[in-house]
């Protein structure tokens, strides 16, 4: 490719893109000294906009080495808000001996680019630089400003990366109004034939707790009626016990209302669980979005055989449903007890409503790709940078279109061994991506 004369498109170079950042080991374990990778994969991107054209901003937090790339293509007309595109650079670590293809090998075999990232995300970050590049040669000008972020730290929280710039880098963010990124735009296979492209409008939040029981410490063959382990253990197993309800969401239901109309199998509003039951793999994901959760996930306690503790630690992942904060904070105080101590970081949920021209923009986009394709809103279980974005008063949308094939379990392949990508799907994604820039 040259400044002078495109040589090749973005559907043609995206592929070979997505391989190359796989290749790059951007493993964040949330340990500085493993993150060497996630800089390399940010210059490379800068390299890649530099050499289209653009004069990208590259950004790392307070010296800590952690590359972000920012870059802003400017739009037909100024006074419409911008829009943002942005996609983690860093990937969650992957253990080769559970793999088919080596996670960092990036090869492409049997019509998949193979890797850890090829989902979580590195699809979506070459689909956006590869158009990015395209409109950039072009002479491209979009209906309005176009922002792209390459963000480092998504895997661990975003401190050193859209947490870190929206804290301190807000300038770089100045009018954007929308937001689109990772975990949306994907198909699914309804019925032969008939596909639903899942756009996320919501996200639950999350609470990380830690939690800790005090005793009385001594010598373990004595009689104890004040053990801090015990009462720990106690309270986590009244939590793992309990249910929350089932409370039926805006996005949830608009969801599995639109699956049982594509489908033909009516949608009963008093058993959701069915409706979602009959989801196949996706029901592991949409199944979390029907109510509350609370996982214990660390427990710690102890330091000899006969010694009772003085102390015992847990931590706790919880998830909320948009507008339950607090009732969820009282539940969590009610099933642990007076005797728990209890310390947490809350993300608030993330919600849009699905509507307005960007939503026309994404449906208009898929069907020219997918004729006769439908789009359905659907809500995420989990987090994403998006919820630090949503500080700025952005609305955020997960849409990273792909289609793809209908036996694939897409949701195992996030964080799971033999991650991978459909090329077809990949370079269709592009042309969605491309169609929707372009009447955003
Ligand atoms: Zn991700």
């Amino acid at each position: 490719m040259t400044l002078a004369g495109r040589t090749t498109s973005a559907v043609d170079e995206v592929t070979s893109l997505v391989s190359d950042l796989i290749r790059i080991d951007t493993t964040n374990t949330g340990d500085p000294a493993t993150l060497a990778g996630e800089r390399e994969a940010a210059e490379y991107v800068a390299e890649k906009l530099t050499d289209a054209g653009y004069e990208p901003l590259y950004v790392e937090s307070g010296g800590k080495r952690r590359g972000n790339v920012v870059v802003r293509l400017p739009g037909a007309d100024p006074g419409r808000g911008a829009l943002l595109v942005h996609g983690h650079l860093d990937v969650v670590p992957a253990d080769a001996s559970e793999w088919t293809v080596h996670p960092f090998s990036g090869e492409v075999r049997d019509g998949y680019v193979w890797g850890r990232g090829a989902i979580d995300m590195k699809h979506m970050v070459a689909m956006s630089l590869a158009v990015a590049r395209q409109f950039k040669q072009d002479g491209t000008v979009p209906p309005r400003d176009i922002v792209f972020a390459f963000l480092a730290d998504e895997e661990a929280g975003g401190f050193q990366g859209a947490r870190w710039l929206v804290d301190h880098r807000p300038d770089l963010f100045e009018g954007v109004t929308e937001a689109v990124s990772e975990v949306g735009g994907f198909s699914l296979t309804v019925r032969d034939g008939v596909r639903a492209y899942l756009v996320e409008t919501a996200q639950k939040g999350l609470m990380w707790l830690r939690l800790k029981a005090r005793g009385t410490a001594g010598h373990g063959s004595m009689v104890h009626t004040d053990n801090a382990v015990a009462k720990l253990a106690a309270a986590v197993a009244r939590l793992d016990a309990h249910r929350f309800p089932i409370v039926l969401t805006g996005p949830v239901r608009e969801f599995l209302q639109g699956v049982s109309e594509l489908s033909g199998v009516p949608f009963d509003e008093d058993d959701p669980e069915a409706a979602v039951a009959r989801l196949g793999s996706m029901a592991r994901l949409i199944g979390a979005t029907l109510r509350n959760t609370a996982n214990v996930t660390v427990f710690n306690a102890g330091y000899k055989s006969n010694v009772v503790p003085s102390l015992a630690e847990a931590t706790v992942d919880g998830r909320m449903l948009p507008g339950h904060e607090e009732d969820f904070e009282r539940t969590l105080a009610e099933l642990l007890g007076p005797d728990v101590e209890r310390e947490w970081d809350l993300l608030p949920p993330v919600e849009t409503t699905f509507d307005g021209h960007l939503v026309d923009a994404m449906a208009s986009a898929i069907s020219a790709e997918d004729p006769g394709a439908h789009v359905l809103p659907y809500m995420l279980s989990a987090g994403t940078d998006a919820k630090s974005f949503q500080r700025l008063g952005i609305r955020n949308f997960g849409f990273a279109p792909l289609r793809l094939p209908p036996d694939l379990d897409f949701t195992a392949l996030f964080h799971g061994p033999d991650e991978r990508v459909p090329v077809e799907g990949l370079e269709f994604g592009t042309r969605v991506l491309t169609r929707f820039l372009l009447n955003s």
